[in-house]
């Protein structure tokens, strides 16, 4: 196991916030200050809601600062995948609401993005045939979609899709928040969470409404999930700049296990190899492991052709759920719980931030109904 090591993102200082101390009141209790966690904040600003929110780091400690940096419109599963898993009206509703999400991310923060469109590239002939299927189902539902062949390999072009700066977004949105007025404390960490609010080990926040923002570790907060979401960790490196190579947008491979972008200073983030480090990969540790180091090594010289050196090599745990949908739901009277993203959650997860805030003002939510598990 190598020692765990800040990511390619970590390039900007943060203006470090209070731990909560003592009893604080609001509306809207949010654990979890994270992409998801910031978005519900700020839709509940704008709603006229008081809010206090609360992280056991620093903002965007956990996944939201630490991922590969895509926007990609839809669920995990690919949309042909969806469209037989969930029938063909709600997976186009939700691929359509996802679509909509990353335009407002992008009016939200558009410093911190690129709207380049991103890559599914086939490395098998079974692949080349799935990213068809891909191609004809988007095309039937008039979503956006082009046949791609270039230096990367031969797929799909989303044009739609788009890369960002993860943490900068965050950080940017944790600014806001506060100054619209929302309470903020880092080191924090919930350790009762109940109806009427939250206790920290120093600290409690009465609150009507609860929201657990948490993807990887959401089961360990709330046990009740325990069997439906599982944490895992997900590895990546960065490079210095490679200037040898050329990769305008983000490209997903071998059926999304492997994803890489060339940062605007030329620098790679390439992530991936979870199902080549087997059951070790099950875990809430986020150090990086030497398999899978080793495996991205060698996408990264092999498949990239980058003779950059490796500068950054770190993961991060997010939440794997038995069907591969969002948990998006009141877990405990009062108390939502979103996450278990399943490994793609940037655009979900501020999606449903913002869904369950409405729905905790409004008393319900069109878009939530798009998620919710028929069982
Ligand atoms: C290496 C990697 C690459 C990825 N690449 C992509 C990608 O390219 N595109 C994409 O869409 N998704 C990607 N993902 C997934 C995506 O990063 C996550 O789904 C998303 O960031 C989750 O954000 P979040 O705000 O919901 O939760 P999190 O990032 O998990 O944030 C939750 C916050 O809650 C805090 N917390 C935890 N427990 C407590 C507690 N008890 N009390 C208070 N606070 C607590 C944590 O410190 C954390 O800051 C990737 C993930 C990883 C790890």
């Amino acid at each position: 196991m190598l020692a765990p090591a800040p990511a390619v993102w970590h390039d900007a200082p943060w203006r470090a916030l209070p731990p909560l101390a003592g009893e604080v009141d609001a509306d809207v209790c949010v654990v979890g200050l994270g992409g998801s966690g910031l978005t519900c904040i700020r839709e509940l600003l704008a709603l006229g809601r008081r809010v206090v929110g609360i992280d056991a780091g620093h903002v965007a400690q956990g996944a939201a600062g630490r991922n590969g940096g895509f926007l990609l419109a839809g669920l995990t599963a690919f949309y042909h995948d969806a469209v037989r898993d969930l029938g063909r009206e709600r997976a186009l509703a939700i691929y359509r609401l996802t679509m909509r999400e990353i335009d407002r991310i992008c009016d939200e923060t558009p410093e911190v993005i690129r709207r380049v469109g991103s890559l599914r590239i086939a490395d098998s002939p079974e692949e080349a045939a799935d990213c068809d299927r891909q191609l004809a189902a988007m095309r039937a539902d008039g979503l956006p979609v082009e046949r791609y062949a270039g230096p990367e390999g031969r797929g799909l072009l989303i044009p739609t899709d788009g890369a960002f700066h993860p943490l900068a977004r965050c950080h940017a949105l944790a600014r806001r928040a506060i100054d619209e007025g929302a309470r903020l404390y880092e080191h924090s960490a919930a350790v009762d969470v109940l109806h009427g609010g939250v206790a920290t080990a120093a600290g409690r926040v009465r609150a009507r409404h609860v929201v657990v923002a948490v993807d990887g570790g959401l089961e360990r907060l709330l046990p009740e999930f325990h069997g439906l979401v599982r944490s895992t960790r997900l590895q990546m490196l960065a490079t210095a700049p490679a200037p040898e190579v050329s990769i305008p947008r983000p490209v997903y491979a071998r059926w999304g296990h492997d994803y890489w972008q060339q940062l605007p200073d030329l620098r790679i983030a390439l992530g991936g190899g979870r199902d080549l480090g087997g059951e070790a990969e099950w875990t809430h540790d986020a150090a990086p492991s030497e398999t899978v180091q080793v495996a991205l090594e060698r996408i990264l010289r092999e498949r990239i052709g980058a003779r950059a050196p490796i500068t950054h090599r770190w993961a991060a745990t997010v939440g794997y759920t038995t069907d591969r949908m969002p948990v998006a739901v009141e877990a405990r009277p009062g108390v939502w719980a979103i996450g278990g993203y399943s490994g793609t959650g940037n655009v979900i997860g501020a999606l449903l931030g913002r869904a369950v805030a409405r729905a905790i003002v409004h008393g319900e939510s069109p878009e939530l109904a798009a998620f919710a598990r028929k069982d």
